[in-house]
C-alpha cells in the first residue's frame, strides 16, 4: 500500500489538488483552515483505476515549515512535485526537489497545477523553464501532467500517471522488523493515546507488545486503522494509524518510533554519505552545528566532514555526525541536514554509534565505501579488520538487534571470516594483522636482545598497542598456530634458544662455577654483564637479588627449604640465626632474607621474619 505525497512551493495548489483527487480536505486544522496554508502534515488516501489503494500526504510549501515538508517526505515512495502554471517554479520548488532528491524519494510526477488560468502556450513555456529546474536532478525526465482542481482537467491522466509510476516500483520490503516514525499523536475519547505514521520494515497486528524508541515507552497496539476503517493488521508501506494502551499521549511527540521491544537501538553518533543539495548557498564546513532530520524526528547535531574542509553546492562527502539527543535509526535510513537558513546536505547512513574516525584517512574511507556497497555480514566482517567486537557492541554499531548480530556473526563464524572467543568477534583479517605485528614485535626484541629467551609479554603488547583482552586473544592464537610459545611472562618463536658466543659461553661457565662452589657465599666481585645475568635467570640457573648478590639456582632452592624448616620448628628467624645455618656472612645472609621478603616468602617483624 504506497504512500504518495505533494512538494511544492506555498499557494501552487497542493491542498486543493489533494482534496480534488481524494474528496478529503487534508487541511484539517482550524488554524490553517482559517489562513487558508498549510502548517503540518496532511493525510488523505486514495483508490486509483487499478484498485491499488495509496495513502497521500500533503505537505507544508512555506518556507517556515520546511521541517514539516521533510517529515512527510519521509516515507513517500511517489513525489507529486506541484507548480502552478501561473507563478511557474518558485524558491520552493528548488529546495522541495532538492530534499526529495536528498531523501531519494524513489519516483515523482510533475503537476502543472491552476491550467485554467492560463493559455496552453503560457503553459508550454512554464514546463520549458521546469526543464532547468529539474535538469540533473532525480526527477529530470518525469512525466508532466497539466491540470485544474478546479475544472477538473486532467485529474484522470493524473490518476492514471500515478498508478503507472507505482506500478514499476518494486514492493517495500518486509524485513519481520516493523516500525513507524511517529508523525502524529492524538487522544480519541475513548479510546486513548493514537499514532499516525507510514509503517516500514515490517506489519503490525492488533495486541502486538511494542516499544516507543529512543525513550523506552512500552505499550501495546489496541487497534489500527488505515483509511479510517478498523483493521488488523497494516503491512509494511502503510500509512495507518496506531492506537496504543499502557501510554499516555502527553508522553508521546513526533520523532519517537514504534518498534517491537528491543528491536532498536538509539543512535547517538552516525556516519553518511552527505551529498550537498544542488541549490545549496552556503557551503558546509567542518565542525558545523546543524540540525539532523530523519523520518519524522530531529535534533541538534555536529558535522564532522571526513574527506574535506567544507563541503559546497553538489559535491559529496563522508561524514560522521554527533548527536545531541538520541534517535532511533538505523543503517540505510536517509538523514537530511538543515542550518537556519536552507537544506545543506542528506544522504544515507551507513554505520551508527561507531568509534571516531580518522578524517583525511584514505583506509577509513574505502572501508565506508565498502559499508555503503556491502550486504550486512560483508559490512560487519569490513568493521571486525578496525577490531574485535561484542555481541552488543555490534547490535549497536549496526542498529540491529543483539539476536540479529548473534546470526550474522553465526554466518561469519561458519564462512571461516571471523571467530567467537571470550564472546568476542574477531575478523580474520584484524588478527592475521595483529598476529604478524606480535611476531614481528618478539623477533624484533630478541634481535636487540641476543642473550633473552623471550620477549616480556607486556612490553610486545605495548608495542603492538593492543588492549589486554585483545593482546590475549592475538597471543592464544599465534600459541594455538605454533608460531609462539609462551615462557613465563615472555613469548618466544618454538624451540627458540639464543646462540651464544664462544667468549660469552666461557665467561658463563667460570662464573656458574664461582658460584656453585661457594653455594652460600658466592663471590660477588666479578659478576658477568646485565645481559648475560638476565639470560641466566631466565634459564633458570641462577637467582638474582636486589643486593647485589646472585646465588646458583638449586643453592638458592637450598637455602629457601632449609629455612623454611627452620621456621617450623622456631617459628622465625633473625639475620643471626641465618646466618649460622649457613655459616656465612651478614651481608650475605642479609641479601639473601630482604630477597625471601621481595618474593613475598617472608614478612620482616623488627628483627625477626616469618612465614607467610
Ligand atoms: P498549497 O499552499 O500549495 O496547498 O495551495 P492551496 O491548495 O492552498 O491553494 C492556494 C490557492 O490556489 C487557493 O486559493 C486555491 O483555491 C487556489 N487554487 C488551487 N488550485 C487551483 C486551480 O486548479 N485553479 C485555480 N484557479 N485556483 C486554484
Ligand atoms: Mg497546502
Amino acid at each position: 500500500m504506497p504512500v504518495i505525497g505533494t512538494a511544492g512551493h506555498v499557494d501552487h495548489g497542493k491542498s486543493t489538488l489533494i482534496e480534488a483527487l481524494t474528496g478529503i480536505d487534508p487541511d484539517r486544522l482550524r488554524e490553517e483552515k482559517e489562513r487558508g496554508l498549510t502548517i503540518d502534515l496532511g493525510f488523505a488516501w486514495l483508490t486509483l483505476p487499478s484498485g491499488l489503494e495509496v495513502g497521500v500526504v500533503d505537505v507544508p510549501g512555506h518556507e517556515r515549515f520546511i521541517k514539516n515538508m521533510l517529515a512527510g517526505a519521509g516515507g513517500m515512495d511517489l513525489a507529486l512535485l506541484v507548480v502552478a502554471a501561473d507563478e511557474g517554479p518558485r524558491p520552493q520548488t528548488a529546495e522541495h526537489l532538492a530534499i526529495l532528491d536528498l531523501l531519494e524519494v524513489p519516483a515523482g510526477i510533475v503537476v502543472l497545477t491552476k491550467c485554467d488560468l492560463v493559455e496552453s502556450d503560457y503553459a508550454d513555456l512554464v514546463e520549458a523553464e521546469l526543464e532547468d529546474v529539474l535538469a540533473g536532478s532525480r526527477m529530470s525526465g518525469a512525466p508532466v501532467v497539466r491540470v485544474s482542481a478546479l475544472s477538473g482537467l486532467g485529474l484522470d491522466i493524473l490518476r492514471n500517471t500515478i498508478d503507472a509510476v507505482l506500478a514499476t516500483l518494486p514492493a517495500r520490503r518486509d524485513l519481520a522488523r516493523p516500525r513507524l516514525p511517529v508523525d502524529r499523536a492524538f487522544t480519541i475519547q475513548g479510546f486513548g493515546a493514537v499514532v499516525t505514521g507510514t509503517l516500514t520494515d515490517g506489519t503490525l497486528r492488533v495486541g502486538d507488545e511494542m516499544e516507543l524508541f529512543p525513550e523506552g515507552l512500552r505499550c501495546r497496539v489496541r487497534g489500527l486503522q488505515r483509511h479510517r476503517t478498523k483493521v488488523d493488521g497494516l503491512g509494511p508501506g502503510t500509512r495507518g494509524a496506531v492506537n496504543l494502551s499502557g501510554v499516555r499521549t502527553e508522553e508521546i511527540h513526533r520523532g519517537m518510533v514504534l518498534a517491537r521491544p528491543g528491536s532498536l537501538t538509539s543512535a547517538s553518533s552516525l556516519v553518511a554519505r552527505l551529498t550537498a543539495s544542488r541549490i545549496l548557498l552556503h557551503p558546509l564546513s567542518h565542525e558545523s552545528e546543524v540540525t539532523l532530520l530523519a523520518a519524522t524526528s530531529e535534533t541538534q547535531a555536529r558535522v564532522r566532514l571526513l574527506e574535506a574542509e567544507t563541503l559546497a553546492r553538489g559535491a559529496d562527502c563522508w561524514a560522521q555526525i554527533v548527536l545531541q539527543s538520541p534517535i532511533a535509526l538505523l543503517p540505510g535510513d536517509h538523514v537530511v541536514i538543515r542550518t537556519p537558513d536552507e537544506t545543506v546536505a542528506g544522504g544515507p547512513v551507513v554505520a551508527v554509534n561507531g568509534r571516531r574516525l580518522r578524517r583525511s584517512h584514505r583506509p577509513t574511507v574505502e572501508g565506508l565505501e565498502r559499508l555503503l556497497a556491502g550486504s550486512p555480514a560483508e559490512r560487519l566482517a569490513d568493521a571486525l579488520v578496525a577490531g574485535p567486537r561484542s555481541m552488543a557492541e555490534i547490535a549497536s554499531e549496526f542498529g540491529i538487534p543483539e539476536a540479529d548480530a548473534t546470526q550474522l556473526a553465526a554466518l561469519l563464524v561458519s564462512s571461516g571470516e571471523a571467530q567467537l572467543e571470550e564472546r568476542l568477534l574477531i575478523g580474520r583479517t584484524w588478527l592475521r594483522a595483529r598476529s604478524d605485528a606480535v611476531v614481528h614485535e618478539v623477533a624484533t626484541f630478541l634481535a636487540a636482545n641476543p642473550l633473552r629467551r623471550s620477549a616480556p609479554r607486556e612490553h610486545v603488547r605495548r608495542a603492538v598497542a593492543l588492549d589486554p583482552t585483545a593482546f590475549e586473544i592475538v597471543v592464544s592464537s599465534v600459541v594455538h598456530s605454533a608460531e609462539m610459545e609462551t615462557r613465563g611472562a615472555g613469548l618466544a618463536p618454538v624451540g627458540y634458544e639464543p646462540t651464544l658466543s664462544r667468549a660469552q659461553e666461557e665467561e658463563i661457565s667460570v662464573f656458574l662455577a664461582s658460584i656453585r662452589a661457594e653455594p652460600f657465599s658466592p663471590p660477588t666481585d666479578r659478576l658477568p654483564s646485565a645481559p648475560v645475568l638476565a639470560y641466566l635467570v631466565e634459564r633458570g640457573e641462577i637467582e638474582t637479588t636486589a643486593g647485589g648478590v646472585v646465588f646458583a639456582a638449586e643453592a638458592f632452592a637450598e637455602m629457601v627449604r632449609r629455612v623454611k624448616a627452620h621456621m617450623a620448628d622456631e617459628g622465625s628467624l633473625s639475620l643471626a640465626a641465618t646466618r649460622d645455618l649457613f655459616g656465612t656472612s651478614r651481608k650475605y645472609a642479609q641479601a639473601f632474607l630482604e630477597h625471601l621478603d621481595a618474593l613475598r616468602i617472608t614478612r620482616r617483624n623488627g628483627d625477626l621474619r616469618t612465614l607467610l
